[in-house]
């Protein structure tokens, strides 16, 4: 009931508009959401009407500068990779024994229906080492030149290749991958060579070219079936005296240097032997052996 005097009644309005004041002052703060200011830097960009996403921060090449280009220092751990295998084993047993004992990691690769072949096969998997079938192939001089036992040759039919392709390789179980004997017409013949990677790529093989011919297919066949692949940059003993094969061994050393890796293959000859035997504390010092195994990529 309001006042009845003049006096009363200004309070009484007074009052009133004080409460609705402080009533619609907390309303205001509680219930009404915050007013939105706009940012001056949040930008809405619109191009002919379409609204764009912000601009994130962006870098172009050119913009941001590169880390200055610094020294290349090999690391001091990292040496060259040496694959060194050594071939035509099978017919002595002694000379196969004192070529792997020269390091780990020299790879034997052994010719099919040799006398030893299976023998030095298991002893030398027995201690770990990585072994390979040395799968004979037609040369160019054939017939006055036989490739041996187990051969491939151009007049096989596919199945007969394949067939005597895989009767070698059974006779090595755990082997891990192949390379040619001879071979100068064979591994220039696209579908044999077809064949062969076919059947290594079914076995999960590699193919290591001994590159007899240099009309050799076997990097466009290998790189065509996905067999992991690498190929012989130096033979060491095609001339078997002292000098040549010493000649050779630092030939072999240059060209892991110069590539990072080389790949060199030997035979089982007395020089071979007494040449790596040797040089054998420089080819440490040099670069670092390793299993073919580890070199081969595909191609
Ligand atoms: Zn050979």
């Amino acid at each position: 009931m309001p006042p009845r005097s003049s006096f009363g009644r200004v309070a009484f309005a007074i009052s009133l508009v004080a409460v609705i004041v402080v009533v619609s002052g907390i309303f205001a703060i509680r219930v009404l959401p915050p007013r939105v200011v706009p940012q001056k830097h949040a930008t809405v960009r619109k191009t002919a009407g379409v609204t764009l996403p912000p601009q994130y921060e962006v870098f172009d090449k050119q913009a941001v500068p590169e880390r200055p280009v610094r020294p290349v220092v090999p690391p001091v751990s990292h040496k060259p990779k040496l694959v060194l295998i050594i071939d035509d084993i099978g017919y002595s047993k002694s000379m196969a024994f004192h070529l792997m004992a020269l390091d780990p990691e020299i790879t034997l690769s052994i010719l099919p229906g040799s006398p030893y072949g299976k023998s030095i096969a298991k002893a030398a998997q027995a201690k770990g080492r990585e072994l390979m079938l040395h799968q004979p192939m037609e040369p160019n001089e054939y017939p006055r030149v036989d490739p041996g036992s187990g051969a491939l040759f151009a007049s096989m039919e596919p199945d007969r290749l394949i067939g005597t392709f895989e009767a070698n390789l059974a006779d090595f179980p755990g082997i891990k991958g192949v390379n040619n004997h001879m071979g100068s017409k064979l591994t220039s013949l696209s579908p044999q060579m077809y064949q062969v990677m076919t059947l290594l790529k079914k076995r999960g093989l590699y193919f290591i070219d001994s590159r007899t011919s240099a009309r050799t297919v076997g990097r466009s066949a290998a790189r065509l079936m996905q067999v992991p692949f690498a190929e012989r940059d130096v033979f060491l003993d095609h001339i078997q005296s002292r000098k040549a094969v010493q000649r050779q061994v630092e030939k072999m050393l240059v060209i892991a240097e110069k590539h990072g890796s080389a790949v060199g293959i030997g035979h089982p000859h007395n020089v071979t032997w007494t040449v790596l035997s040797e040089m054998m504390p420089e080819i440490h010092r040099r670069v670092t052996l390793v299993r073919p195994s580890t070199l081969v990529a595909l191609p």
